[in-house]
């Protein structure tokens, strides 16, 4: 049946044996696909009715006549809403990411102005606060699909805003050996401890709840660069000090340079 899914485990041991081991994965498959297929679903029906509250919420806080006693509440209710509406985004990122079959054939991308255009983009929504760096030949092309690269390019970036200090460095940059292409943001930041670092990836996973809950973030950013890079046969590696920085690394292998 094609339908069915089967996972096999081969060990060898002496010099010509092999102990292979099927099992039948088929339930687990489908349950997580009816996972995905809710998320997908459910993140979806949501937008539109967050697009209208939003909508109505920014009218009234324009209105002139708003009682004094409302400004407050009203903008409390227009910030909930937005985190709603990043959070809705992130998931319908993520599931696309799940859902969508990976096309046969990529495009070739050319490195520099595709990491050059998403500097200038964080510059202006950042307003210069803080000082980013490119290093990046112009020669580099790599195979991949352009909105999920500068989708998991782009969250790496936004996090070296999001928890470095103002007026720090950020570099970026891209580098070529025998092993295939680096990216990695390099931050200044506070750094992470190293017991966190191994589930820094996984959905809605947060270092510190009261640190961030100022930085508005969905918990999804480095979940949706880590299926994004997994789609491009990439890697994402992060090394962090505590008070020096941190380093997230994205490692294509050779066969996707162009
Ligand atoms: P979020 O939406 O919270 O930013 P992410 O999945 O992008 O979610 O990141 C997970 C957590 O990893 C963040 O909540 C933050 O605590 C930590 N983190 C991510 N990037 C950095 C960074 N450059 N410096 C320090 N901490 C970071």
């Amino acid at each position: 049946n094609k339908d069915n899914r089967l996972q096999f485990q081969v060990t060898r041991f002496g010099h010509n044996e092999k102990l292979v081991v099927a099992r039948d994965i088929t339930f687990m498959h489908r349950l997580s696909q009816m996972r995905k297929d809710f998320v997908a679903n459910v993140s979806h029906e949501l937008r539109t009715p967050l697009t209208v509250l939003k909508g109505y919420l920014e009218t009234f806080a324009d209105a002139e006549q708003l009682p004094v006693q409302w400004r407050g509440p009203l903008s409390q209710m227009q910030q909930q809403c937005t985190r709603m509406h990043l959070l809705v985004n992130d998931l319908i990122s993520l599931s696309v990411l799940e859902t969508e079959v990976i096309p046969d054939r990529h495009q070739v991308l050319s490195l520099q102005p595709l990491l050059q255009h998403l500097v200038d983009e964080a510059n202006s929504l950042s307003a210069g606060s803080h000082s980013l760096s490119l290093n990046c030949d112009s020669n580099i092309a790599l195979r991949g699909v352009e909105k999920e690269l500068q989708s998991a390019f782009g969250n790496l970036i936004n996090n070296a805003i999001k928890y470095t200090p103002p007026n720090t460095q950020i570099t970026i940059t891209a580098r070529v050996d025998q092993s295939g292409l680096t990216v990695t943001v390099a931050d200044q930041g506070p750094g992470i401890e190293a017991r966190h670092l191994p589930r820094l990836t996984e959905r809605f996973y947060r270092v510190d709840d009261s640190r961030n809950s100022a930085t508005g973030g969905t918990g999804l950013g480095l979940a949706i660069v880590k299926h994004a890079l997994s789609r491009h046969d990439a890697r994402l590696e992060i090394a962090s000090q505590v008070g020096k920085g941190s380093q997230f690394s994205c490692r294509f292998p050779k066969q996707r340079l162009a």
